[in-house]
């Protein structure tokens, strides 16, 4: 699909793509020469580049370099973040370019994944603090919490129990202080099972007077616990809120990978079925695995890759090669296969030498039968070179704990509403479209946490919670998610390797995958459009066709399914930005997908002010105007992003976030979190924009400046409204309608454009806002004469 594309879109898009691989950093291609093969990727780093002035801005873009959001104007030039091996470090340095500070090394990285192995050790399965357990533990009570609502007086009661589900436990409570335990009541809890996994036994009831102790006692172990209750969200003797804060936030206290945050979707909608579902998205995604590979050689002429044809987790990791010498002289070569041990036995000459080339071998491996392996020489080498004995296991060199499932991956959204019928105005909030990106997963937790855990009690949440159907997707890009977790943080990408055989050898594992936020249809490289690639290890693969991958697919399926949906947040980091839609443009010239309507971009700067002042709120974080605005104004431009599609293709407000500034993984404790929060206070505005907007019924008011009257020559008017408006004007006397011209911006971030009227001229018009009100309730399409109007006489 595309927009507005022009005939010669297809071919340009096609040199473009040629220029772009032709002047591509060969990512981490350390060694590929006689020096010797590249076994492993390079480890990456986080470095600043200055660069003097726009043209050297460019050129860097045009190296192709893994360069982050993190674009800063200083007194002399810019400062760019970007993700850098020590060859492409040194490739850019001998290209003349000025490469600075390291921000986040690999030992950066190996301590932030110890910190969150830590972390994760000492937590037990629920995030809830123990308040009380029997003396062998076996028995935790995690809460017991009084309330009194408009419905009565109720208990509510969770405990663990460490037989699990098998055990019953019953809670008994006394009538008030000095009253016998019991004299209150006694109840059997329920236990809670979600997934075949028990989590804990719970149960909220109804109680008669105030319980001052209750006492927890499991049939499994005879054991029991006694303890006071509290009280939940009390009210002090005006009906204000007491000792604790009525609004709960802070529900995320490390990095989670995207199992730990589907679990955690999950977890929610089994806790309030009444206000939360799962959606399950279409397209699941090709999984968290690979085939296993060696690489078998000294340089490249000699080099053979050996692929596994199973998945390394379905038997490829257990297969091992060998290239052996018989000790023979006028030996034939030959390959047998012992269970899953491959041993190929070189031919050799008179002398005994062995004389098998690398292409000999590959075609030896690939006669094999039984669909055990695929062999191809070494990055295109011809394979002339002659063998040499070596050993090798196969491996797909993923290290992801068991636990990480490498089946293909069901993308899952958390439908939030108490209306979740099509009804009520849709939200769409979505994150790690770029795996790397680890703050933005747990901004849509922390989101979904608020929306459910603060519903009973707060009015705000509730109105939102009834008016909107909210749709959060924590993770888009599982497969890369773990990825980057597990294997190589820097990674960007998804996982699957679109390259051929010259660029699928392990050296070049962290470079394979598609830029998720490139695969789009609207504005991509397909239809002409800039700062995507076609190269397979570009940072920036656009993939092979416009949403050929699941990922992307999913994104886009959603409002085509729920066409209620009407808001959009992207959220990506790092840089602290705020961006909508043109979010691409192309070259030549520079000319980017249409703008918004005066009217649209004016209401996406109001609701700028309202989301980016609650992100303030949290710590002073400022979102500064250099950093919000379009897409192509504000960064660079990204073609076939994903905010553009809903923009263009589905009408839909469509923003993009780029939290914080500190790198993708800064440390959890003092950065991490705080963005996470910060971020989450955003998101919950952007849903009261969403729903003032819905609910926004308010008709715009217009007026021409100066207006009527005589004036002596020629006169510049301008149109004030009492809101963001798109107005509608003729000068030829007709009555407008909404085909008549519209009001345009003046320029690239500069206000509503003037009108100059030179001779005698009647003005008619009418305003409309974002939601739709038509100024005076004027029908564009009718008959009705009830618009603006008004008269400039010119004397001459
Ligand atoms: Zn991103």
């Amino acid at each position: 699909m595309s927009l507005r594309k022009s005939p010669n879109s297809r071919r340009f898009a096609w040199l473009l793509a040629l220029a772009l691989a032709a002047s591509m950093l060969a990512p981490g291609a350390a060694a590929q020469t006689d020096e010797g093969l590249q076994e492993n990727p390079e480890p990456a780093a986080l470095v600043e580049i200055h660069v003097a002035d726009q043209t050297q801005l460019d050129r860097l873009v045009a190296t192709g370099a893994d360069l982050t959001a993190d674009v800063e104007e200083t007194a002399d030039g810019y400062t760019i973040t970007a993700v850098l091996t020590p060859s492409q470090e040194a490739e850019l340095r001998a290209q003349g370019f000025a490469v600075g500070d390291t921000l986040q090394s690999q030992e950066d990285i190996d301590a932030l994944r110890s910190e969150r192995a830590q972390t994760l050790q000492s937590k037990s399965r629920l995030t809830f603090q123990t308040l009380a357990e029997s003396e062998t533990g076996a028995l935790k009570v995690l809460r017991a919490d009084y309330f009194e609502g408009a419905e009565g007086e109720f208990l509510s009661v969770e405990v663990k129990s460490e037989a699990g589900d098998d055990d019953t436990i019953s809670v008994s409570w006394d009538a008030g202080p000095g009253t016998e335990i019991g004299d209150g009541g006694t109840i059997n809890l329920f236990d809670f099972v979600d997934a075949g996994v028990y989590l804990y036994h719970r149960r909220q009831f109804s109680v008669a007077d105030r319980p001052d102790l209750i006492e927890v006692s499991s049939s499994d172990t005879g054991e029991s616990v006694t303890l006071g209750v509290v009280e939940w969200l009390p009210l002090d003797e005006n009906g204000n809120q007491g000792g604790n804060s009525p609004y709960l936030t802070d529900f995320v206290d490390h990095y989670m990978d995207p199992s730990e945050v589907t679990e955690r979707i999950e977890q929610l909608a089994a806790e309030f079925p009444d206000l939360a579902e799962i959606i399950e998205l279409p397209y699941q995604t090709n999984g968290y695995r690979r085939h296993a590979k060696a690489l078998l050689g000294t340089v490249a002429p000699n080099a053979v890759v050996v692929n596994s044809v199973a998945w390394g987790h379905e038997g490829g990791n257990d297969l091992t090669v060998e290239f052996a010498d018989p000790g023979a002289a006028d030996s034939p070569l030959s390959v047998t296969v012992t269970g899953n041990d491959i041993v190929l036995s070189s031919a050799t000459d008179t002398s005994g030498a062995m004389v098998t080339t690398a292409s000999e071998a590959v075609a030896a491996l690939n006669s094999l039968t039984g669909d055990l392996v695929y062999a191809h020489t070494y990055r295109g080498n011809a394979g002339d070179g002659v063998i040499v004995p070596e050993f090798e296991e196969l491996t797909d060199n993923l290290s992801a704990p068991d636990h990480i499932s490498r089946e293909p991956w069901t993308v899952k959204a958390l439908r939030i509403g108490a209306h979740r019928d099509g009804s009520r105005l849709g939200v769409l909030a979505y994150a790690q479209e770029h795996a790397r990106e680890w703050v933005t997963p747990l901004v849509m937790v922390e989101t979904a946490e608020r929306l459910l855990r603060n519903y009973a009690h707060d009015g705000e949440t509730k109105r939102l919670v009834n008016n909107l159907d909210i749709f959060i997707v924590p993770t888009v890009n599982p497969d890369g998610g773990h990825f980057s977790f597990y294997d190589f943080n820097f990674q960007r990408k998804t996982m699957l390797n679109h390259c051929d055989d010259s660029l699928s050898d392990p050296g070049l594992r962290n470079n394979w995958g598609v830029d998720a936020n490139r695969n789009y249809a609207i504005g991509s490289l397909f239809d002409g459009y800039d700062g995507a690639s076609t190269f397979c290890l570009s940072a920036v693969f656009s993939g092979p066709s416009e949403l050929s991958e699941p990922e992307s697919s999913n994104i886009a399926w959603l409002p085509d399914t729920y066409p209620n949906i009407e808001f959009a947040m992207n959220t990506h980091s790092f840089g602290n930005y705020f961006m909508w839609s043109p979010g691409a443009y192309s070259v030549p010239g520079r000319v980017t997908l249409p703008r918004p309507d005066f009217g649209d971009e004016a209401f996406f700067w109001a609701a700028s002010q309202q989301i980016l002042t609650a992100i303030k709120e949290h710590r002073g974080t400022v979102v500064t105007p250099a950093r919000t605005g379009p897409i192509a104004d504000v960064l660079y431009s990204a073609a076939g992003n994903s905010g553009d599609h809903l923009w263009y293709d589905d009408g839909i407000f469509a923003w993009n976030f780029e939290v914080g500034d500190a790198g993708f993984q800064p440390p959890f404790d003092d950065e991490g979190h705080d963005q996470a929060l910060e971020f989450s206070n955003g998101l919950i505005e952007l849903f009261g924009v969403a729903h003032r907007f819905d609910t926004d019924n308010q008709r715009p008011t217009s007026s021409l400046e100066p207006g009527n009257g005589r004036y002596d020559g020629p006169v510049e008017m301008i149109f004030e409204a009492s809101e963001p408006v798109t107005i509608f004007y003729t000068l030829d006397g007709t009555a407008p309608t909404s085909s008549s011209p519209m009001i345009q911006s003046a320029g690239v971030r500069e206000g509503a454009e003037s009108i100059t009227i030179f001779e005698t001229t009647t003005v008619h018009w009418f305003a409309v806002d974002a939601a739709g009100n038509v100024e005076r309730n004027y029908d564009p399409d009718g008959n009705a004469n009830n618009y603006n109007k008004a008269t400039v006489t010119i004397d001459d």
